[in-house]
């Protein structure tokens, strides 16, 4: 049989995406070596909004393993078009709390955990699934609510309540650069917030931090998982809403 067009498709998106990751990669690992680190401590999730799970495959066919969504409406689609791979779905927008439930039966990480009542309906929720869930509590490094994510001074509440639930698992912190803000001084921040979160579980090492453009500074500060899009996957159309 001749090759049909939408498998030359594929061959053209699959090359494309390994030449992006292998960029991508190569960031990374200078970034690794400027800041005296090891490669492996630094976790690359693949943040796959708006573009299909075709790409999921893809990228996890290229050795991707972590994946990220912002919203439920399309994460909870593509995780279960994507249910026989074997990847690990991190859920890192803001999260109504009305979506709590859907998010915990397919997130194996939630980044963005701002307040009691959604860790309360999220560890419902992930008993209800018989799951388990790593909660990051996401900083509002700025104090800017706009983005999502707690004040440095909440921290400590949110991080408890995440301790607290039988069925979520206290993962570290995340945190999005302020614009306007120096990312390089924003993640110095968060470094120092995850050593609060630490005190209370001292497993809770990790630090998701870093985007397409800023991740070299998100290594130097100590980050532990980057979300990547752009530089991963292409520009975004503006998202359909
Ligand atoms: C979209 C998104 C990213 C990825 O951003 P890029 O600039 O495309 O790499 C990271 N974190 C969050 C919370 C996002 O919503």
């Amino acid at each position: 049989m001749c090759p049909t067009s939408s498998s030359d498709a594929d061959v053209a998106r699959r090359s494309e995406l390994a030449a992006r990751l292998a960029e991508v990669t190569a960031r990374i690992e200078k970034a690794c070596a400027m800041a005296g680190r090891d490669l492996s401590e630094v976790t690359l999730i693949a943040v796959t909004k708006t573009y299909p799970a075709e790409d999921v495959r893809l990228l996890r066919e290229l050795g991707v393993h972590d994946f990220g969504e912002n919203r439920d409406q399309e994460g909870k689609v593509k995780a279960a078009q994507s249910v026989e791979l074997d990847i690990a779905w991190h859920f890192i927008g803001q999260l109504q709390t009305r979506k709590a439930s859907s998010v915990a039966r397919y997130a194996d990480y939630v980044h963005s955990v701002d307040r009691a009542r959604l860790v309360s309906h999220l560890g419902t929720a992930a008993s209800a699934a018989g799951r388990e869930i790593t909660c990051l509590v996401q900083v509002s490094i700025d104090g800017d609510p706009e983005r999502g994510g707690v004040p440095a001074g909440g921290v400590t509440a949110v991080a408890e309540a995440i301790e607290a639930e039988p069925s979520l698992v206290l993962g570290g912190v995340m945190a999005v650069a302020p614009m306007g803000m120096n990312p390089a001084a924003a993640f110095a921040a968060l470094r120092d917030i995850a050593g609060t979160v630490r005190a209370i579980r001292a497993a809770a090492g990790i630090i998701s931090a870093g985007m397409s453009s800023d991740l070299e500074d998100a290594v130097a500060a100590g980050a532990t998982h980057l979300r990547i899009g752009t530089a991963l996957l292409g520009d975004r159309k503006p998202p359909v809403r």
